[in-house]
């Protein structure tokens, strides 16, 4: 499927050849809808470049490995595999890095900067086949692992990295989760597995099928922000305010109310966009209560952990993808992505 220009996406048919030495053919399995898709389908990335097969959140299973990807990857033909959206040079300072290497400045990006006019074509995950190119970071599902929760490993990434690499948090520490999509749950699961305690989210009272998903993770409790005011609530809830708030839901008064929940020489780790609107932050409260906000995108250096909390099977990832779609129905799994359905938590693609 491919997005032409921006807002226009056509079905197209490309022939599939086998990899070059470099490059691993797989058969997609399943690709996860991301909010992203919808700011490429609108051209609002400035990494984009079209034609473009979008999809950078997907699994695949092993059709055929190249000559010199067989020396490098330790796959086999069947394995299923997910590899992660930045696909940097591995030689700048940047990719020497252990957490920054989405700043290689030749950094190729799945479904967004890979376009498909020249060969090999297919380069996201809208498409029934995907080359993934020489330097492709890859992971392994594990047998028991569903297609599902292996697409979404850089979200669950994403977690990781919002909690261990900006959080910087540990065993014992309460944290406050702002926003109850994808980026929320990633992080709660994140957090339970780092003994983090107590967890609360915030969320809106149109949230509930989140909530139960929140609830199956682990969270300890749930405020519904258009109910009830979290300033009052949280620090009765957990007795004072929390070490970490991390912000997912970009809403202006959400990234106000974090400054204000954290307790003093607190953590905010703020990873919404916004769209452009701007946030008035009172930087007296930040100096005067001593507070860090760390923001971030990206999980660089951190899907390798997201596999180890996927591939544990001990947290339902499979549930976050919970509405389904057809490759040839991508415009509405777009669109109900842009205008989400009740109990709507996030899309996916799911080929046959
Ligand atoms: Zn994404
Ligand atoms: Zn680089």
């Amino acid at each position: 499927m491919v997005l032409v220009e921006p807002g226009h996406l056509e079905l197209q048919e490309f022939e599939v050849r086998p990899p070059s030495p470099e490059e691993v053919l797989i058969r997609t399995r399943v690709t996860s809808v991301c909010s992203t898709d919808i700011k490429v389908f609108h051209g609002q990335v400035g990494s984009a470049r079209y034609p473009v097969i979008m999809g950078h959140e997907f699994t695949g299973e092993v059709v055929e490995i190249g000559s010199e990807a067989s020396r490098k990857y330790p796959v086999a033909v069947g394995d299923r595999v997910t590899p992660e959206p930045y696909i940097p040079c591995g030689h700048c300072p940047w990719c020497r890095t252990d957490h920054h290497y989405h700043n290689c400045p030749t950094v190729g990006l799945y479904g967004i900067s890979l376009t498909c006019d020249q060969p090999p074509h297919l380069l996201g995950g809208y498409s029934e086949y995907v080359y993934l190119k020489a330097g492709t970071l890859l992971h392994k599902l594990a047998p028991a692992t569903s297609d599902l929760a292996g697409s979404i490993s850089s979200v669950v990434g994403n977690g990781v990295r919002w909690v261990k690499t900006l959080g910087q948090m540990s065993f014992g520490q309460s944290l406050v989760i702002s926003g109850a999509g994808s980026q929320g749950l990633c992080a709660l699961a994140a957090a339970r597995e780092a003994g983090v305690s107590p967890i609360v989210m915030l969320g809106l009272s149109s949230d509930q099928a989140r909530f139960a998903l929140a609830r199956e993770i682990g969270v300890d409790y749930i405020i519904e922000v258009d109910r009830q005011d979290p300033l009052q609530i949280v620090p009765d809830l957990i007795g004072g305010p929390p070490d970490v708030v991390i912000e997912t839901s970009s809403v202006p008064s959400a990234i106000q109310t974090a400054i204000k929940l954290v307790r003093r020489s607190g953590r905010v780790v703020s990873i919404g966009l916004s769209g452009g609107k701007q946030t008035p932050i009172t930087f007296d409260d930040l100096v005067w209560r001593d507070i860090t906000i760390v923001c971030g995108k990206g999980q660089a250096g951190n899907v390798a952990d997201a596999m180890r909390l996927i591939n544990s099977g001990q947290y339902p990832f499979d549930k976050i993808n919970n509405f389904h779609y057809p490759i040839s129905e991508l415009g509405r799994a777009l669109a109900e992505t842009e205008h989400p359905p009740t109990n709507f938590i996030k899309g996916a693609v799911v080929f046959n």
